[in-house]
């Protein structure tokens, strides 16, 4: 339902739960974030059902980080519960993503990685995506993504961290929107402009079909199919 996330050099926790606020009105039944530092000391995640101050009263006073992604949920398959919010991570605590939409294929898609010994912690239909992802030989974390969301049907607005690539945030959308804030030596990503207006008005509106890799000091635009796109970032007007 919705999406924040953040790469920066600021406490992201709190940024990100700040975020996740401004979406509530959307509705939703569960929230989570997961964040990470430069110098990568792995994934750190919580989730809870419930409201976004259930799930910061569970977030742990240590739980830093300078970038993160966070979620709210409008489940759609699998109940409302702490395991079926997202993130969604790997079994090695590797690949975080959390995703807005539904995937059609998702049940045939499970059904194979269940067949190759994929054990699934969700009812969810998202978490097809996080073990396709982990399970990508592709080198760079943007082609693992490619991969992953070209094997999907459906739609989908997802933001993916992995442990190995803690200096970005690789995002994608079809059908489901996505859109990027440009900062100052910082990124923000959202599925709504409100949750970004109070950091920058500075945006860029992904495709359906398009992608986005978010560095602190950078961001580049490309489609599924790895070729580059130029977006110039707009500027918004927004009455606050
Ligand atoms: N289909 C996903 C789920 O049920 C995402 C729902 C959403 O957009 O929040 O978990």
């Amino acid at each position: 339902c919705g999406i924040v996330g953040y790469i920066g050099k600021r406490d992201v926790a709190p940024l990100l739960l700040e975020g996740l606020q401004r979406l509530e009105y959307r509705g939703y039944d569960s929230a989570g974030i997961v964040v990470t530092t430069p110098k990568s000391s792995g994934l750190k995640m919580v989730k809870a059902k419930g409201r976004v101050r259930d799930l910061e009263a569970k977030v742990p006073a240590r739980f830093k980080g300078t970038t993160g992604i966070a979620h709210t949920r409008w489940a759609t398959h699998g109940a409302p519960s702490d395991v079926n919010a997202h993130p969604h991570m790997s079994a090695d605590n590797k690949v975080a993503v959390v995703h807005n939409g539904i995937i059609d294929n998702a049940s045939e898609l499970r059904r194979k990685l269940e067949a190759e010994g994929v054990t699934f912690l969700s009812e969810t239909d998202t978490e097809v995506l996080t073990h396709l992802i982990a399970r990508s030989r592709a080198e760079k974390l943007e082609d693992k993504v490619r991969e992953a969301v070209r094997l999907v049907e459906g739609t989908y607005g997802i933001a993916v961290l992995h442990a190995d690539f803690p200096e970005r945030i690789v995002v994608a959308r079809n059908g489901s929107p996505v859109v990027l804030g440009i900062g100052e030596k910082e990124m923000f990503v959202a599925s709504d402009i409100a949750a970004l207006v109070t950091h920058t008005r500075q945006i860029v509106t992904l495709d359906d079909g398009e992608m986005a890799t978010l560095k602190a000091d950078d961001f580049r635009t490309y489609t599924t199919e790895g070729t580059r796109t130029t977006s110039e970032p707009t500027t918004v007007e927004w009455e606050a």
